[in-house]
């Protein structure tokens, strides 16, 4: 299992510094979240991990590996965003089993995986659906099975739960969690949603401005924020 690892991450637009040099360490099998204000650099920094963003200055390492300037298919990745672009031509099941097709995967492999994420994500009975027939939570749900079957060594997730009703969110909050306990993969999910945080992190790195406020353990923030604009974001309210 690989974790992850940012060495003074620096993300540059043009002139305008985004991100100003980010450490981070991301264990193995960890779920990490990722929060802070709109426009903090969250997923811009999921996206640099991902190699969807190149890396202006600084080292990215997933297990043992240098990938700063490798390409996403080589990452060991797989990224879940908040919209969920299926294929509207294709199943759920050829939906599911599209990236390792175009990588030339045997059929039969390919079937045995997208069987197994099904099950893991209860999608059984819809394989034979085209998307269009789906709820939102049911899509979202073949987003995340798309991302399993590929197999990646860690996820990464940019607010995948925002689009959906508040009573979704919780039912696919409790899913992703025991997604996390069955394959064990390490998780980086980016949320604003503090019970989101709370509930599902084993670390949380509160972000500000492109640069980290804190990290800490969810129980360990609330307790002990290190100052007023951690609090406002986790921190008890006293
Ligand atoms: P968050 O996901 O936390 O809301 P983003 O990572 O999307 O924040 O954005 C961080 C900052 O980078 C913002 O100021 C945003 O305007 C800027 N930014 C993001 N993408 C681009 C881009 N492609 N070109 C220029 N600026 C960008
Ligand atoms: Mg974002």
């Amino acid at each position: 299992m690989s974790g992850v690892a940012l060495h003074k991450i620096v993300k540059r637009f043009g002139e305008a510094e985004v991100i100003h040099g980010v450490d981070l360490a991301v264990e193995p099998g960890e779920f990490c979240v990722f929060v802070g204000p709109s426009g903090c650099g969250k997923s811009t920094l999921l996206r640099m991990i991902a190699g969807l963003e190149v890396t202006t200055s600084g080292q990215i390492r997933i297990g043992d590996n240098d990938v700063t300037s490798a390409e996403p298919a080589e990452r060991g990745i797989a990224m879940v965003f908040q919209t969920y672009a299926l294929y509207p031509h294709m199943t759920v099941a050829e939906n599911m089993g599209f990236g390792l097709k175009m990588n030339g995967h045997p059929k039969a492999e390919i079937t045995q995986k997208v069987q197994r994420a099904a099950e893991i994500l209860k999608l059984e009975p819809l394989l034979d659906r085209k998307p269009a027939a789906l709820s939102g939570g049911q899509r979202q749900r073949v987003a995340i099975g798309r991302a399993i079957t590929r197999g990646p060594e860690v996820f990464l997730f940019d607010e995948p739960l925002s689009n959906l009703d508040a009573e979704l969110r919780v039912e696919m909050r409790a899913e992703i969690a025991r997604l996390h306990r069955e394959i064990g993969a390490t998780m980086i999910y980016v949320t604003h949603d503090q019970v989101e945080a709370m509930t599902m992190a084993d670390k949380i790195v509160v972000l500000r401005s492109g640069h980290i406020e804190q990290v800490g353990a969810p129980m360990d923030l609330y307790d002990d924020p290190d100052n007023r604009f951690v609090a406002g974001f986790i921190g008890s309210p006293a």
